[in-house]
């Protein structure tokens, strides 16, 4: 087994002194057997939030309603759930009272894919009672028993499927693609945050490409806000779509495809924070300067280094160019300035240049001026060269 699962193989022996059960579950499970990454260790056990909580010492009560508890063990966080059955999916079918089952495969078949759907012991025994495994080899995703009503229970699952295609590359069989076709409008009832939280997954997709012949196939863009009142969008959007890393950058690409709907929109329609409509704003930015400039030093300067590779993969995907990270990095190594802090006269000093004159807009406009001067190149950023230059290009009297 991997390190990360021995770690953990200790927190399910603790447990089982306790004469309960624990497994492995989920996510990790499956990309265990798919060699891949792996992200969190899920854990599901027969015991009692209140039974982890006595038996832990570090434990952060985040989803007791769902009966999960996070458990701080070896350095490390777990999510440990008690079996139970579905009921956190609080809508009006569901109360939201959760219901604690005994046994693993009961837990397991709440799950929504048969991928999703297995748990491993803590001697690496797989539990699979629904063939995952199979699935997994033959590249299928497939609801755990009827896929229409399984959606129809969480429409969120439509998206989650979207997803998974598109990460793992793998087909959607035809019964769970026919339910999801048929009930793409219930994700209108779901909250725009759980909705995001998967659509950013499945645009950073290895297999987006794929995946978007399903999303645009199940009329599922007829429902999602903005693109179900801008039907043309989806048909601009370029073909060679690549996985796009941050949803800023989704939003970017949705942007400068349709200028005519902001930034401001998309995150607002689409619930984004404020760091994710700031990260969109600057790469469209960048990406509508490129259009007009190409790639200079004015843009690097305002494009910031982790930004680097998703504007590259937007240039290509949008304007089909080719530009390496190192080529924009080599640009920004050779600035002789990152902000405008780095200038080598200040507010301060410029007012001590027009002692007549009081604060104002004049201050900024100068300095405005000057950072444009000196990034790109024209002017050299020392002080008495900047002087020189105030000297004839003086302040505007107002
Ligand atoms: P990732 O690696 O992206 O986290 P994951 O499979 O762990 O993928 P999560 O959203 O973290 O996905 O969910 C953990 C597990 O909980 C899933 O593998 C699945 O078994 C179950 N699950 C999550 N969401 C749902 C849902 N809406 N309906 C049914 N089961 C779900
Ligand atoms: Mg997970």
């Amino acid at each position: 087994l991997p390190h990360q699962f021995r770690q953990a193989s200790a927190l399910l022996d603790h447990i089982e002194t306790y004469d309960h059960q624990a497994y492995f579950v989920g996510g990790c499970v499956r990309d265990l057997l798919l060699n891949r990454h792996i992200g969190d260790i899920d854990i599901a056990t027969s015991a009692t939030p209140d039974v982890i909580q006595q038996i832990f010492s570090k434990i952060i009560p985040v989803g007791l309603e769902h009966g999960t508890v996070i458990v701080r063990y070896q350095h490390q966080s777990y999510e440990v759930t008690t079996f139970r059955l579905d009921g956190d999916y609080s809508d009006q079918r569901h109360p939201d009272a959760v219901q604690f089952v005994q046994t693993i495969n009961q837990d397991l078949k709440r799950r929504d894919f048969t991928i999703n759907a297995m748990a491993m012991d803590k001697n690496g025994n797989i539990i699979d009672p629904f063939n995952g495994r199979e699935d997994l080899q033959k590249g299928i995703i497939r609801t755990v028993g009827n896929g229409h009503d399984r959606l129809i229970e969480d429409p969120l699952r439509i998206m989650r499927a979207l997803r998974f295609s598109s990460q793992l590359g793998f087909k959607i069989e035809d019964e769970t693609l026919r339910a999801m076709s048929g009930l793409s409008d219930e994700i209108e009832t779901i909250a725009v945050e759980r909705i995001v939280q998967e659509a950013a997954k499945f645009f950073a997709g290895a297999y987006v490409k794929t995946g978007m012949l399903y999303f645009e196939s199940i009329g599922i863009t007829n429902h999602l806000p903005i693109l179900k009142d801008h039907p043309h969008i989806m048909e601009q959007i370029p073909k060679q779509i690549k996985p796009l890393k941050s949803f800023a950058t989704v939003i970017a690409m949705f942007h400068v495809t349709e200028p005519g709907i902001s930034i401001h929109q998309w995150a607002k329609q689409w619930k984004c924070s404020n760091k994710i409509k700031h990260e969109a704003s600057v790469l469209s930015q960048a990406l509508q300067h490129y259009q007009h400039d190409g790639l200079d030093r004015w843009l690097v300067y305002h494009l910031p280094a982790n930004r680097y590779s998703d504007f590259a993969t937007l240039v290509y995907m949008l304007f089909a160019d080719v530009i390496s990270e190192e080529s924009i990095q080599k640009i920004a190594t050779a600035l002789p300035i990152y902000s405008k802090q780095d200038l080598a006269i200040n507010g301060t000093e410029l007012r001590r240049l027009f002692p007549d004159r009081g604060a104002g807009p004049w201050i900024g406009d100068i300095l405005d001026q000057i950072e444009k001067q000196v990034v790109s190149g024209r002017l050299d950023n020392k002080k008495n060269m900047l002087k020189e230059w105030i000297k004839w290009n003086p302040p505007v009297t107002d």
